[in-house]
């Protein structure tokens, strides 16, 4: 329904951009009112305006913090303007109708940007300017609210097409537009009080406020998808085609996985589907690329790779040789780079030191699931042998090092591993016992000798068959995060075959 504003409240921090609205309603003879500092510089144009306070019958209180908190303000706007009854009461208390109000909020983020102290930014939380938006905002089917500086030039263009009055879609579209203004504001109050770890988790569940990009599709090519992030800040991308969804899924788990290997040797892993299908540390970057790849190059190939090390000319050479989607690295040689790009569509990048969001979320049903990240790692320090035998040095490193992969494998898996790489792995699989037969086949189909291996496991067992199977299999040290009310019968087969278990009593469950 078209509506003619009649009367307009005007309360803005910043006045630049505001005398072509303010014109345009007067010459319109929209009755004005305002606070204190606009009322002035609509005063200074030379156009009457009725101040506030003789609305409310009270001045500008509190330093500020109080100018239109009061009902004949609040009424104004929001009381209905049909058969509710309301109109009755406005009339009882002579409260006159607000058709449209403008704000422009006080500058809460630059104070914040500019280093002022807490005292001076807590002052710039706005209280009044934030209601007046929200009131004016609820009640579009009778008023319109303009809720931003950057919207005066084509609120301007709006009113001056339609002679000082609008339509309903006009005044809902700029409700919507209200509201986007008080998230993101109420957002960035949010930040502030929050400190630096949940400044990132807050902007996930505000993700709607950062930056987007749309993707070519989702998951496959009839689901459409978008990206809510900084990816620039992450990532430099050196080369290559735009990023896909699943490439984000895979270089998300590339991430999280590389990062157990932060200030380790050099570490390569190569990701299929989320899942490592070859991960090793080695003392050079291409000694540790070359195991990787040994672990399953059929699978590595068109995977993403990824390394917490310079990648140099040597390894860039071994590395050119694979079809791979993406590699990921926080440093490369020039001329290691100079070769990489011979591939047009490889996608390369350099990441930067960025701290990630703590917490993840997933929609299922009809909400949203959020929960922490699995951020726990285990180490020997925190491994309690359970068995007569202890594992070996040597067999240590490799629980460690098969636990970090299980860690960031799906559930059900056991990761197989020898030394500082990873052997093969089973991999979303139904049964614990499903997943460790696929770890064994995979492993010796790639000519691996399991003898003296190490098994790790994201879930106790809750038989023996495991460590049976396993132990079979030549296996010799396990860790797993103990808890079944049958670890005794897995602990004795251990100790009847000569078999180290180690538990840690966290579980790492990935679905
Ligand atoms: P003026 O310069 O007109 O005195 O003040 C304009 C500013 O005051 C605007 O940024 C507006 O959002 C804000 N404002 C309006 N009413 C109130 C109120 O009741 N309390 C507070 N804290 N701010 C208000």
């Amino acid at each position: 329904m078209s509506k003619k504003i009649q009367s307009a409240l005007i309360s803005v921090y910043y006045k630049d951009g505001l005398e072509p609205l303010v014109r345009l309603l007067h010459d319109n003879g929209v009755k004005l009112y305002s606070t204190g500092g606009t009322q002035t510089f609509i005063e200074s144009l030379q156009i009457p305006v009725t101040a506030v306070e003789e609305l409310t019958g009270y001045p500008s209180i509190f330093g500020g913090r109080v100018k239109t908190l009061h009902p004949a303000v609040m009424g104004g706007i929001l009381y209905r303007r049909d058969d509710s009854g309301d109109l009755e009461q406005a009339q009882q208390y002579n409260i006159p109708a607000i058709d449209l109000v403008i704000v422009d909020l006080y500058p809460f983020e630059e104070t914040v940007a500019s280093g002022a102290n807490e005292a001076d930014i807590i002052e710039k939380i706005d209280i009044g300017g934030i209601s007046l938006i929200r009131a004016t905002a609820k009640n579009f089917k009778d008023t319109l609210i303009v809720s931003s500086r950057s919207q005066y030039e084509e609120v301007v263009e709006l009113l001056s097409a339609k002679a000082g009055a609008t339509d309903l879609e006009d005044r809902r579209y700029y409700a919507g537009l209200a509201f986007a203004v008080s998230s993101h504001y109420d957002g960035a109050i949010n930040r502030f009080f929050t400190a630096d770890k949940e400044k990132s988790d807050s902007d996930l569940f505000n993700f709607t406020s950062l930056s987007s990009q749309t993707l070519r599709y989702g998951e496959n090519p009839h689901q459409n998808a978008t990206y809510y992030g900084d990816l620039e800040g992450i990532f430099d991308k050196l080369h290559g085609k735009e990023l896909s969804y699943n490439n984000l899924v895979d270089v998300d788990a590339c991430v999280n996985l590389i990062d157990e290997f932060e200030g380790a040797q050099p570490t390569f892993a190569i990701i299929k589907h989320t899942n490592a299908c070859g991960i090793a540390t080695a003392a050079t970057a291409k000694e540790a690329y070359d195991h990787a790849l040994a672990c399953d190059p059929v699978s590595a190939f068109g995977g993403v790779v990824i390394t917490n090390s310079k990648v140099d000319l040597a390894t860039a050479e071994e590395l050119n040789k694979l079809f791979m989607e993406i590699l990921i690295a926080p440093q490369y040689d020039e001329e290691a780079l100079d070769l990489l790009k011979s591939k047009k569509n490889r996608i390369l990048l350099k990441r930067n030191a960025v701290n990630l969001p703590q917490m993840m979320f997933k929609t299922i049903l009809n909400g949203v699931l959020v929960q922490d990240k699995d951020l726990s790692t285990e180490t020997a320090s925190q491994f309690t042998t359970v068995t007569e035998k202890s594992p070996s040095e040597n067999e240590v490193t490799a629980l460690e090092f098969a636990l970090k992969v299980c860690k960031h494998t799906k559930s059900n898996t056991i990761v197989l591993a020898k030394e500082n790489q990873l052997l093969a792995s089973g991999t979303g699989q139904t049964s614990r016992v499903d997943a460790l037969r696929q770890a064994i086949d995979k492993a010796k189909a790639f000519g691996f000798d399991l003898n003296g291996a190490v098994m790790a496991s994201d879930a106790f067992f809750p038989f023996a068959d495991c460590v049976e199977i396993a132990q079979q299999a030549g296996i010799t040290a396990v860790v797993q995060p103990g808890g079944s009310i049958r670890d005794k019968d897995s602990i004795a087969y251990c100790n009847e075959h000569g078999v180290s278990m180690v538990t840690t009593g966290i579980r790492h469950f990935k679905h």
